[in-house]
């Protein structure tokens, strides 16, 4: 922790001195105001930061504009190069990146550590489809030649969340770029560190000016101008299911197309004839790492009757031996929440549960002391209907909620207005096929934890998104299909 500490405090050296600038154009922009970052270990100040608004989201989407005909007309090799070397770059600070972060969201080391170098596999993934990205096909008639092709859409706005900033700003960027588009980036005003990092990155990688611009600021003012700005031609978005119908209410003047990964409360689902022990690693890994503050967080534990009582005793029985600590400590399993406003949000959802009627089995409040830290909570006793069933508490909190049979199961895991993940165990096959088949889930791990494969699809149905990520599906969202017909 000491060494960590150390560290940091070198890393930070320059953002305590000048604050968090925009990037725009590859210059370093301030903005009219700023607004304070603060880490959640202890609430102290970090660093100043840039508070952009309409008039800097203007200055980013015409740089972005300049340079748009350049890059997407660059041959793709050569952008697969650049952006193999933002993947070097990312690993070669992958410390200072993870370090950063861990400060700013108050994640755990063990975790964001991995986290840094998922960007630079993200990095790399797109990298390698970039000489493809425009390729089409040839759909001949007896009249006619069909030629399909693939271009760039334009320069197109990147709006990111606090949980998992820096991966997360990656897997949507690094597609955009290799499409051959240009990127507004506005990060989320929680945790603004690691986007500086990464657009220092792509400039040092040799990424030209304007093809990757940093505005930020705070959703209603930067987050706005840019959903609304008229040289945008796409709103790529991970945040809340009632942000993103915001986002899509602010584009529609400008006929904004729009990619939304949005919030869930995903079911983790355990059948009587399942492998009790790894489900049980399984649930308690999807919810408790990474604070819980993670969209494919396994929220809810549908749990079969006659193994009910068991499974409910080892969980709390784990929950309770849950390592809380400081986030540089690379012992600490759990961390603070981000913020103020998300602790109490989180701790707000224990009086809920308490007059509902459902059972807090551990947990269910803060440990006390300085900073946003929570106790591991769960909840038992619970009931589809009540709140802490079906809404996003986003934190390290579980409720487990019992069934009879299949068909109970099902009902219970769908009557819900979210559909990003869910996880079934069971060592009946036919049924884990009959059961995912019909989970209103964009996607399903069966007898497995959230394992990402970069060429699957990502993605939810309902209230948890529009759109998918991954492989060729990025490419569709970031690029206009053309055919052209030639008569024979
Ligand atoms: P949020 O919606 O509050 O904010 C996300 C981003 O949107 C921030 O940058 C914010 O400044 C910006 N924003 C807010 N209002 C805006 C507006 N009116 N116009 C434009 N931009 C605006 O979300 P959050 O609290 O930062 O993140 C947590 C949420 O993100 C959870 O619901 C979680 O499930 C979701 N999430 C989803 C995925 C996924 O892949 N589905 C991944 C991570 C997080």
């Amino acid at each position: 922790l000491a060494t960590h500490q150390k560290k940091l405090d070198a890393y930070l050296a320059r953002f305590r001195a000048v604050g968090i600038l925009n990037m725009i154009d590859g210059k370093d922009f301030e903005s009219a105001t700023t607004f304070e970052t603060r880490s959640p270990v202890d609430d102290s100040l970090i660093c100043n930061v840039a508070r952009g608004g309409a008039s800097d989201i203007d200055e980013a989407a015409k740089a972005a504009k300049a340079a748009f005909p350049a890059w997407a007309a660059m041959p793709g090799d050569k952008r697969k190069k650049l952006l193999h070397r933002v993947a070097d770059l990312i690993v070669e600070r992958a410390e200072e990146i993870a370090l950063c972060e861990c400060w700013d969201t108050g994640q755990a080391y063990r975790f964001m550590s991995k986290a840094a170098l998922r960007g630079a596999e993200n990095f790399r993934f797109f990298a390698d489809l970039a000489p493809g990205a425009r390729d089409g096909q040839s759909l001949p008639t007896t009249e006619h030649l069909n030629v399909t092709s693939r271009s760039p859409i334009g320069p197109v706005g990147v709006i990111t969340p606090w949980n998992t900033p820096f991966m997360l700003s990656t897997w949507k960027i690094a597609p955009a770029l290799a499409a051959g588009c240009t990127v507004v980036h506005k990060p989320a005003e929680f945790s603004p560190l690691t986007a500086r990092l990464l657009a220092e990155i792509c400039k040092e990688a040799g990424l030209p000016d304007g093809v990757l611009n940093l505005v930020n600021g705070f959703g209603e003012d930067a987050g706005k101008a840019l959903t609304e700005h008229p040289d945008i031609k796409a709103i790529a978005f991970v945040g809340e299911s009632k942000t993103g119908s915001m986002i899509m209410k602010q584009g529609a003047d400008t006929l904004k197309r729009c990619h939304f990964e949005l919030g869930g409360k995903n079911p983790v689902v355990v059948f009587e004839d399942a492998d009790l022990d790894r489900a049980l690693d399984a649930a308690i890994f999807m919810i408790y790492s990474l604070n819980g503050e993670r969209c494919t967080s396994s929220s809810r534990l549908l749990v079969q009757e006659s193994v009910a009582d068991a499974f409910e005793a080892k969980l709390v029985e784990r929950v309770n031996r849950i390592r809380i600590g400081h986030p540089l400590d690379p012992q600490t399993e759990l961390g603070p929440l981000i913020h103020k406003t998300h602790f109490d949000k989180v701790t707000g959802y224990f009086e809920v549960a308490r007059s509902d009627g459902a059972h807090i089995a551990a947990g269910g409040e803060a440990t006390g002391g300085e900073g946003w830290f929570v106790k591991p909570t769960l909840f038992t006793g619970g009931k589809p209907s009540m709140r802490i069933a079906q809404e996003e508490i986003f934190g390290p909190v579980l409720t487990t909620l019992r069934f009879k049979d299949e068909s109970e199961a099902l009902s219970i895991a769908n009557d819900i207005a979210y559909g990003l993940a869910g996880y079934v165990w069971t060592n009946d096959l036919t049924r884990a096929l009959r059961f995912s088949d019909a989970l209103e889930a964009g996607m399903i791990w069966v007898n497995s934890e959230n394992v990402r494969y970069l060429p699957t699809p990502f993605g939810g149905v309902k209230a948890s998104g529009i759109g998918r990520d991954g492989g060729d599906w990025s490419f569709d969202f970031y690029m206009e299909q053309k055919n052209v017909a030639f008569a024979l």
